[in-house]
């Protein structure tokens, strides 16, 4: 395949919900480390509503799915990450508005333009040790494969091994933006919470498009 049809936006997101409710326990005990450990709870609170949201309002169209994970997000998330989250799904669901297909295309500006949205409103840089620390890698990986014409499935394995490895590379940096911060050395070996929940996005749609 050349995209995502709508089927597999929906799949997409469908498996994001059940793989951040199991990773649940993990991402509170890492904020814990690194936070004020409510982050796992602010995500899959979000999450089930969003899992309602779609059981009463079906998607009926490719970017259904982010919309509807995108308002939840906005509307009812507590905590830093929630709004941020929910504009880092509007920017997917911008690009596959009205479109066929969720392509190497969409996917590249989506992810581009949710780093400059989140970076805007949460003025973090890479090492910040904040998502940025996988979006940021995972938008240089997508960019590159676009311009080496890879296919799906090439993409989506490019960005989910840069989210991977920025995610991980969290454990060792010191928190400059948000809870982080204030914790200091304590939270060393601890890896972010909200960077490794944008690399099981993107495992999500590994998932869906894998070879
Ligand atoms: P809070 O810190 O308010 O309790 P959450 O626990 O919901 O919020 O979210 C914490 C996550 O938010 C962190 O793991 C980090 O990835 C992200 N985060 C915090 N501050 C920023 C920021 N300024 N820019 C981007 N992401 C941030
Ligand atoms: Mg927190
Ligand atoms: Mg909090």
């Amino acid at each position: 395949t050349t995209g995502f049809t709508p089927a597999q936006t929906s799949q997409w997101v469908d498996g994001f919900i059940a793989t951040v409710e199991r990773a649940e326990p993990e991402l509170t005990d890492l904020d814990r480390r690194s936070g004020d450990g409510d982050f796992g709870t602010n995500m899959t609170t979000a999450l089930r509503r969003t899992r309602d949201a779609l059981v009463r309002n079906p998607p009926r169209d490719l970017g259904d799915p982010f919309e509807t994970m995108s308002t939840t997000f906005l509307s009812y998330s507590g905590g830093t990450s929630g709004p941020l989250f929910g504009m880092w799904f509007r920017e997917f669901a911008k690009a596959a508005r009205g479109g066929e297909e969720f392509g190497v295309g969409e996917l590249t500006e989506a992810t581009a333009n949710g780093l400059a949205t989140i970076q805007r409103l949460g003025s973090a840089k890479v090492g910040d040790r904040t998502m940025v620390d996988a979006i940021a890698p995972a938008a240089e990986a997508l960019e590159r494969a676009r311009s080496d014409g890879a296919d799906l499935a090439g993409a989506v394995d490019a960005a989910l091994e840069a989210a991977q490895r920025g995610a991980k590379g969290t454990s060792e940096l010191l928190g400059r933006k948000g809870r982080s911060s204030y914790v200091g050395e304590a939270a060393l070996g601890a890896a972010d919470p909200g960077a490794l929940t944008i690399a099981l996005f993107f495992q999500a749609a590994r998932v869906v498009v894998g070879r």
